[in-house]
């Protein structure tokens, strides 16, 4: 049994309303309760009902961070590889619709761009291609992750869902995480924004964290994007399915992130807005609900969101981000998959966390410890 079959059982009618109508008492609960909250306690974490309790919520999801991971923020940044894509999502800038001009880096401008994150500091690379198996499929991957292994100690990556057995060759080149967002567990939605492309197939994106999980992957990233729908409900989705996934493959770290969409050529507004409060409600609910999780948030937020959410629980940041394939030295002038917002360097960021008594982090795993 797979997570589909725990998510047929489920109706988002339901637990969209079971949200909105939770209670004080059942917020304070879940807020007091000793030991480990139940999904149920998420749902009132995330409820209107629990807003006037923010504060509260913050110093628990502060208290419960440094138990686990101390004052440090792991430091990762995209390099984005191509932006080929044979999908059409309304959201994204790379949408097959979107007459752009499309690049895939060459192992020269490759190498361009990983000796200017190198020369940032960074250790952990988050690969990002958009879904074109012709240009960008499985023997791109495993020639550019033998490309770049020798330079990075964790890799990740986020491009289009593969088979269980492509994990598995992929993960001894140097293949260390995966983030895969469902973008929405609304069924009917996903279809509307994804109308086109291998990515319309819903359940085989939903199942590809278990795929992952039989593989025996390191770690696995989740996620939604959020303004697409009802936040809450998504994200009762998203906590149900980390659930899930910590008890059938207990081996496997896990992670959260929480883009909210931005503005991009060719795209969307939000259907919903989610304010900064909001933000940091879902942020705190989820280290509330989930002590061990990595907690991460992009450049995709602002300076001062950013500044502000250090130490609310937040466990990783990106900084000084390019969302354009060669954007860090090789083809600078390509169009980004969506606008940056925090536009510091990592030295900055990292002097902002210092003077918030925080230690950015560039390297905290090696294959070797595996
Ligand atoms: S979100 Fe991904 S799959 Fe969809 S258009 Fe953008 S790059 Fe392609």
């Amino acid at each position: 049994m797979g997570f589909k079959e725990v998510f047929d059982a489920c109706t988002w009618d339901k637990i969209r309303e079971e949200i909105s109508e939770k209670k004080t008492a059942e917020v304070e609960q879940a807020l007091y309760k000793k030991g480990k909250r139940s999904l149920d306690d998420f749902a009132a974490l995330v409820s209107p009902a629990a807003r006037p309790y923010l504060e509260e919520m913050a110093h628990i999801s502060r208290t419960l961070t440094q138990k686990r991971f101390g004052k440090t923020m792991q430091m990762y940044v995209p390099l984005y590889l191509s932006n080929e894509c044979q999908n059409i999502c309304t959201y994204c800038g790379f949408s097959l619709d979107n007459k752009i001009k499309r690049i895939t880096l060459s192992d020269a401008q490759i190498l361009e761009e990983v000796q200017v994150l190198k020369a940032m500091g960074y250790d952990h690379v988050l690969l990002v291609t958009g879904e074109a198996t012709q240009h960008v499929g499985m023997p791109y991957f495993q020639h550019v992750l033998k490309l770049i292994q020798p330079h990075f100690s964790h890799i990740a990556m986020e491009v289009q869902p593969l088979d269980r057995e492509d994990y598995e060759l992929l993960m001894p080149l140097g293949l260390n995480t995966v983030l895969v967002y469902q973008e929405t567990y609304h069924k009917d939605d996903y279809k509307l924004h994804h109308p086109k492309g291998k990515k319309s197939n819903f359940y085989y994106r939903l199942d590809t964290p278990d795929r992952l999980g039989l593989a025996g992957i390191h770690k696995i990233g989740l996620g939604v994007l959020i303004g697409l729908e009802d936040w809450r409900t998504d994200s009762f989705f998203t906590a149900m399915h980390l659930s899930y996934l910590e008890k059938k493959y207990w081996q496997t770290k896990y992670s959260i992130s929480f883009p909210r969409l931005r503005p991009a050529e060719g795209v969307l507004e939000p259907k919903v807005v989610m304010s900064d409060a909001e933000l940091v409600q879902l942020i705190c609910a989820y280290r509330i609900f989930n002590e061990e999780v990595e907690l991460s948030i992009s450049t995709r937020e602002s300076e001062k969101f950013r500044n502000h959410i250090v130490g609310l629980g937040i466990t990783s940041m990106s900084a000084g981000s390019r969302t354009n394939p060669g954007g860090y030295a090789a083809a600078a002038e390509s169009l980004e998959q969506f606008e940056i917002s925090d536009e510091r360097s990592p030295l900055e960021i990292s002097e902002m966390l210092k003077s918030r008594g925080y230690e950015a982090v560039w390297k905290d795993w090696d294959a070797v410890l595996q």
